[in-house]
């Protein structure tokens, strides 16, 4: 059977894999899987080719007997949580994420507000590819709505996460679907907003979209010459959260541990996250008490773990973080809003919480390699990488080696044409010399046909 949904949903180029077709298809199927009734919930990020793919699933559904709420440019965390407030059957969020403009995608919610789960888009793959689909009669055909969802979910931040603050933060949306929430948020509670790139364009024309060092200079300099308190940066669909200290300094893993160990808040609190994330989120989780559990990479296995141990927080190296006391969705304006709570709450400068943690390096790289390639080139990596880099190997996901001096783990990337190389060790040295040997390995893999 063939594969629609990758680690995180339906993605590709627009006019090459995702079609107005394929999304009519879809509607189809998912008003198939729901029963041919009840409401879905549509929404769109800012990418120009939102509203045709919109119109075009909206056509599925209404044909497959489904009713339609449509949220109109919303983030994703938006539409997940406002899927289960307004009781929908199912949310449908029209994004291709952090990837580049061109790109569009699918990522379904269940009426829990949950992604779906791998059985769930197995069920939409089946019928999919079987084209088995039903189709109602004219007078079943659905009716079509639109919601304000925006409205709804700040109440529920409002409600759920209450502090002020006077901080200043430098909020960067990258013209993506968080202009319309973070900045508001962060000023309800009193805190100075400098908004940078934040009227959303489908063009995404300032930074890329991952919360990445890379793609957050600018903001590193405007917080460093500004001296503010704190920067902080979303992708496109703002389920993730990217952060500078007031010195300027991109913090990364750092603060995915700061934040995991902030949501512990007794013994035994157990903690989600990534086979990919530093030592570090330990490190910061067990002083206070909690356990990390380490699932594989992608937040809908992070999402299912934090539900089958109850955890406190699940959260990614990439800044895909999930408060489970608020909902289960990858959230990045309230990711925003718990790290200026954390800031308000210790009463200190990021900076120095960072630089309280230990140092490890950790180091990543991405190797192109086509989709079609990544079975084979990854079973190569299995039996290749273990000699280059001594260790112990795991492939729970990917392949990683615990080596002495550190660790490194090769694995495909679920949403684009590259495998991800990731070393940590004590020192840069160390991580330069692991991440060295693990992408020479894949590099002579992926050139030899
Ligand atoms: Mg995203």
């Amino acid at each position: 059977m063939g594969k629609l949904f990758g680690t995180s949903g339906v993605r590709g180029i627009f006019g090459k894999e995702i079609t107005p077709e394929l999304f009519a298809d879809l509607g189809r199927v998912i008003a198939t899987v729901l029963g041919n009734s009840g409401t879905v919930v549509v929404g769109r990020d800012p990418r120009l080719s939102g509203p045709v793919l919109e119109n075009a699933l909206v056509a599925g559904l209404l044909s497959g007997g489904c009713d339609v709420a449509l949220a109109g440019m919303v983030p994703t965390p938006v539409l997940a949580l406002g899927t289960k407030l307004v009781g929908a059957k199912s949310g449908a969020m029209i994004t291709a994420s952090h990837n580049p403009p061109e790109y569009n995608g699918l990522k379904c919610w269940n009426r829990d507000g949950m992604a779906y789960t791998p059985a769930e888009e197995e069920k939409i793959e089946e019928l999919y590819f079987g084209r088995r689909w039903r189709t109602v009669g004219w007078d079943e055909i659905g009716t079509c709505r639109e919601i304000d969802l925006l409205s709804r979910y700040e109440q529920v931040m409002a409600e759920r996460v209450g502090f002020e603050s006077t901080l200043t933060v430098v909020v960067d949306c990258g013209n993506g679907a968080a202009s319309v929430v973070t900045p508001q948020l962060l000023r309800e509670r009193g805190c100075k907003v400098i908004a940078l790139n934040s009227n959303p364009d489908g063009l995404f024309p300032a930074r890329g979209l991952e919360p990445n060092e890379k793609n957050l200079q600018v903001l590193a300099k405007t917080v460093r010459e500004l001296g503010v308190g704190v920067g902080l940066a979303h992708d496109g669909d703002a389920d993730r959260i990217g952060a500078v200290d007031e010195k300027g300094r991109f913090v990364g893993d750092k603060l995915l541990a700061l934040m995991a160990a902030f949501q512990v808040k007794k013994p035994g609190d157990v903690v989600v996250t990534t086979v990919d994330a530093s030592r570090v989120v330990e490190d910061a989780v067990e002083e206070r008490g909690g356990r990390v559990v380490r699932v594989r990479v992608g937040d809908v296995a992070v999402a299912q773990a934090v539900v089958e141990h109850r955890a406190v927080f699940g959260g990614e190296p990439s800044g895909s973080w999930i408060f489970p006391e608020v909902h289960l969705a990858p959230d990045g304006p309230l990711a925003a809003l718990k790290v200026v709570e954390l800031l308000e709450s210790t009463g200190r400068k990021l900076s120095e919480l960072v630089d309280e943690l230990p140092d490890y390096v950790t180091l990543r790289e991405k190797i192109a390699c086509p989709n079609e390639r990544k079975g084979e080139v990854m079973r190569k990596v299995e039996e290749l990488l273990p000699r280059e880099a001594k260790g112990e190997i795991s492939t729970a996901d990917g392949v990683r080696v615990d080596a002495e001096s550190g660790w490194v783990l090769v694995r495909p990337s679920g949403t684009e044409p590259y495998i991800r190389v990731t070393a940590e060790a004590e020192d840069e040295a160390g991580a330069k010399e692991l991440l060295r040997r693990a992408a020479g390995v894949v590099e002579s893999v992926v050139k030899k046909k």
